[in-house]
């Protein structure tokens, strides 16, 4: 029904067919009529069953899939927003197709709360005017304090950093830079050079950084070196801490086109702006880029995608590159920059293992650590003690019958935490479940209960008994719950209001210590025999962050591990600073066993009441796909794991185990998880049982 003539004179009487992505976990999209013009990108308010829902249309002037009684009108078109551009829909459309969901469960979940939600749209309260409208009044009231912005500082670049600048910002086009830097190199400089560039040229940047690092502080800092080149307004924040308005805010001028630099987390990857010129993976190698729910996707792998789309460059920086991209710099797909000198020419610290084997330990710390924080205290610099274990201790435990705490919901310890004063309280990391420790063992009666092991309020505790002089400061989940805490604790370190600092990896990344003269690393041996694969190439990460906080002022730096296992080549590595050879002795390690990045996986993860139900779910599961394979004359490229439970097989009274899908050809993975998932029916099963898939798992 292509009627000659312009196509925005609408046509009362003829009825458009149209399709609608939804957020429904069904494949969609679904079929809708509609009166007037709708355009594809548009928002529109459609019935679904008995709810009614806000859609994207996806196309619009179809064939209806359906006989025309049977399909439903569009009740209103939402046009309080500009349509969303083709290029946005093709980067969900990607991505649903990549990770195995349906259009709309990409879709909807990217945008802004208030602009999902048919609620904002009707009520008393809502009357005519969206959350758009409402919004953009309020704005008007409130007379928006006029952008002074703060005066910039011009960058100062040293020789690598110019290197490595100037080859980004000579890229014609889409290019994949690895920025690979040891910590203290100034990689933020290389990131910032090439961003003013695009700037001062009227282009747009969209800039990713670790959930952990988006401090106020730090969009501050960016904004402070770019000042020249780009207004306040014209940056937009992003993440998910911020109140529903704040992100509509943000968004709207991203979409709208008058931010001209986005700065977010993860879900910052999805923001619809006209165009990119420059995009920025910050610490690529962190795992909080992969979203571990509902749709599960890496933000860096998107970002990549996303840059070859808008013909754009995009850097990946870190100290410590993912195995992937380390393996994708090596053979040539990405481009290798290195910084190999801290700028500010400060030496990298010494790092010295402490074999704890034969070691009298005072409260779990080794006397050369506790010597050390000594004397750095006696310098007036600081000293940071990492435990990546919150709480005050794992377990509570009867010495005389053997009970420990354990939660009744998982099959998992409960964490001994203090509450104020010596009150103790159980809390399971997995179900969140919490109560007051017993009084006495619930099993014997014994009032000795005892906390086995130390989280890291027991550590602050032991440490305050050592230096009774010193000001301590514990930064770790707990403490940093209430919304700007975190910042608060961190402005006191840099305000030199703190000598000793406790935390778990939420001190590891981003920021500087400027007085940082002693990093002890206790129990760090407890990831080093993790089944999971990745663990050790999670660990060295992590602790190359946290050594790599020491001796930035330009003073000698020194990193204490505590260890009972120092010969581990892992340790031998970290003392020589050397993340080449132990990604080489990984990449080895990795291809004799057939792993990523050598090859590429997918999980089915199934839950039921009973592990029976989920393992058995699995188990058909995989003989229909073993089936598919074999028709499909793809059984030699896929393997298929059994079935196992997970290591922590229960939460909250819920069981789960999972099926490991190992292929060596990604496009045969694919094609299988296609062919297969319909078969599975849907994801939200009969009997309480539900399944899920992951592409590209990070953690097994
Ligand atoms: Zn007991
Ligand atoms: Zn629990």
């Amino acid at each position: 029904m292509s009627a000659p003539g312009p196509a925005s004179v609408p046509v009362s009487s003829a009825i458009r067919y149209c399709r609608v992505a939804l957020d429904v976990p069904l494949a969609g999209p679904f079929d809708y009529a509609s009166n007037e013009p709708v355009q594809v990108g548009d928002r529109v308010i459609v019935p679904f069953g008995r709810r009614r829902l806000i859609g994207v249309v996806t196309q619009a002037g179809v064939e209806p899939n359906l006989p025309p009684e049977q399909i439903r009108p569009i009740e209103r078109v939402l046009g309080d927003v500009a349509p969303l551009s083709p290029k946005w829909l093709a980067l969900s459309q990607f991505a649903a197709n990549y990770y195995q969901r349906p259009d709309g469960e990409v879709m909807l979940p990217a945008l802004p709360v208030p602009l999902r939600r048919v609620s904002s749209y009707e009520g008393k309260r809502a009357g005519q005017q969206g959350p758009v409208e409402r919004l953009r009044k309020r704005q008007t009231r409130q007379q928006q304090s006029a952008g002074e912005s703060p005066t910039a500082k011009p960058l100062v670049l040293t020789e690598q950093q110019q290197a490595a600048a100037d080859q980004i910002m000579a890229a014609q086009g889409f290019a994949a830079y690895l920025l690979f830097g040891v910590t203290g190199s100034g990689k933020t400089q290389v990131y910032l050079t090439a961003a003013q560039a695009v700037l001062a040229k009227g282009g747009r940047v969209l800039f990713l950084v670790p959930e952990i690092n988006l401090t106020p502080q730090f969009a501050q800092a960016l904004l402070l070196k770019l000042g020249s080149v780009v207004r306040q307004e014209e940056v937009a924040i992003l993440h998910s801490r911020l109140a529903d308005g704040e992100r509509l805010d943000a968004w709207l001028r991203a979409h709208d086109g008058q931010a001209r630099i986005v700065l977010g987390t993860r879900l910052a990857i999805f923001v619809s702006m006209p165009a990119i010129d420059l995009i920025v993976v910050d610490e690529e190698h962190d795992p909080s880029y992969k979203q571990q729910e509902g749709l599960r996707y890496s933000a860096r792998d998107l970002a990549v995608w996303r840059a070859r789309q808008e013909h754009a460059p995009v850097i990946l920086g870190s100290a410590t590159p993912s195995l992937e991209s380390w393996h994708k710099a090596k053979r040539g797909d990405y481009r290798l920059l290195q910084l190999t000198e801290r700028a500010t020419a400060a030496a990298l610290p010494t790092v010295r293992l402490i074999d704890t084997r034969r070691l009298d330990l005072n409260k779990g710390l080794a006397p050369q650590l506790i010597d050390a924080i000594g004397v750095a205290l006696s310098e007036s610099r600081q000293a940071l003690v990492y435990l990546n274990r919150r709480g005050y201790a794992p377990v509570l435990h009867c010495d005389s019958c053997g009970w420990v705490s354990q939660c009744e919901h998982c099959t998992a310890y409960s964490v001994v935490h203090r509450a104020g004063g010596n009150r103790m309280r159980l809390h399971c990391h997995h179900c969140g479940a919490q109560h007051a420790a017993p009084m006495s063992c619930p099993t014997c009666g014994d009032p000795d209960l005892q906390p086995m092991g130390r989280g890291t309020q027991r550590l602050e505790e032991h440490l305050a008994q050592l230096f009774p002089q010193a000001r301590i400061a514990r930064i770790d989940a707990d403490s940093t719950r209430r919304k700007g805490s975190a910042e608060d604790l961190f402005e006191q370190v840099h305000a030199g209001e703190v000598d000793i600092l406790v935390g778990t990896q939420m001190v590891s990344k981003g920021h500087d210590f400027g007085n940082l003269g002693v990093v002890g690393v206790v129990n760090a041996d407890a990831m080093l025999f993790s089944q999971d694969f990745r663990a050790p190439e999670r660990l060295f990460a992590q602790l190359i962050q946290v050594a790599g906080r020491a001796g930035r002022d330009g003073k000698s730096g020194l990193v204490m591990i505590q260890t009972g296992y120092p010969e581990q080549p892992l340790y031998q590595a970290l003392k020589r600073h050397d993340y080449v050879g132990f990604a080489q002795s990984l990449m080895v390690e990795r291809e004799m066993a057939g792993l990523p990045p050598f090859a590429f996986q997918a999980l089915l993860t199934a839950e039921a009441t009973e592990l029976a139900d989920a393992l058995g779910f699995l188990e058909a599961a995989r003989a229909t796909a073993i089936a598919w394979l074999q028709a499909h004359e793809l059984a030699e490229l896929v393997t298929l794991y059994d079935a196992v439970p997970l290591r922590v097989v229960r939460v909250a009274r819920i069981c789960r185990a999972q099926l490991l899908i190992e292929a060596s050809s990604r496009v045969a993975l694919h094609r299988l998880l296609r062919g297969w998932l319909i078969s599975l029916g849907s994801r939200h099963g009969t009997g309480g049982l539900r399944w899920q898939l992951e592409v590209d798992p990070l953690e097994i």
